[in-house]
């Protein structure tokens, strides 16, 4: 199981001298990060919060193909297989996205649990677009920046959500993240990438609006839903 510590050491070490990553070192601690967790997973919620600081949607889009193939349940914090593994070579591409597409329980050949699944997109949808050679100092061990990266990068895992109960700072989080991407129910943004995933956000965002009006019961009931 990785540790902030295993990350540094695999992935950061090299750059320690410099706080500006060209691209090119900044695909290599992708690589490596992408290396470590892909038949592994993060050995506690503070890894992956961590983790967040390096990843774009994108980068941890590929981490969880990258554990698909290594029949890994997507989430990085999670050590079981997804709920049914598939044979990638007993269907042609058709079929897999056909199936992929129409099957409304597709998530479960990418992760464990509907649980986990949320949690998924939850982090996904937290993490900054900003590419990480222009995250200026991230990678540092010492930066005289690090409060800011804390802040900047901060991502908050639905877990901690659910233990909070949902706090008000927690709620904020999740509705920027959802903005973010476009998901402002108020924003008129008809320029939508993922319509399954977006559907998805939306309910969240309606659930998470009954939680903000005190009743927090709703989170657990949610958690349980299948
Ligand atoms: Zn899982």
């Amino acid at each position: 199981m990785a540790t902030i510590e295993d990350i540094k050491e695999t992935a950061l070490i090299p750059f320690q001298k410099h706080r500006q990553l060209s691209m090119h070192e900044a695909e290599v601690i992708t690589l490596e990060i992408i290396g470590l967790l892909c038949d592994s997973e993060c050995k506690d919620e503070k890894t992956l919060k961590y983790l967040g600081r390096f990843l774009t949607p994108d980068m941890y889009q590929d981490l969880v193909d990258e554990r698909n193939l290594n029949k890994r349940c997507g989430y990085p914090l999670c050590g079981k297989s997804p709920e049914r593994i598939r044979d990638p070579f007993s269907m042609n591409d058709t079929t897999k996205k056909f199936l992929l597409e129409n099957n409304p329980y597709a998530y479960l050949s990418h992760y464990c649990s509907k649980f986990h699944f949320r949690c998924s997109q939850f982090y996904q949808v937290q993490l900054s677009d900003e590419a990480l050679f222009a995250r200026t100092g991230v990678h540092l061990f010492e930066d005289p920046e690090q409060d800011k990266h804390d802040i900047d990068f901060k991502v908050t895992l639905f877990e901690e959500l659910l233990r909070e109960k949902a706090s008000e700072e927690d709620i904020k989080s999740l509705i920027s993240g959802l903005k973010k991407l476009g998901l402002d129910p108020d924003s008129g943004n008809t320029d939508k990438k993922d319509t399954e995933l977006e559907d998805d956000l939306s309910k969240w965002l309606a659930q998470i609006k009954i939680v903000e009006n005190n009743n927090p019961s709703i989170l657990g009931d949610f958690t349980k839903e299948d």
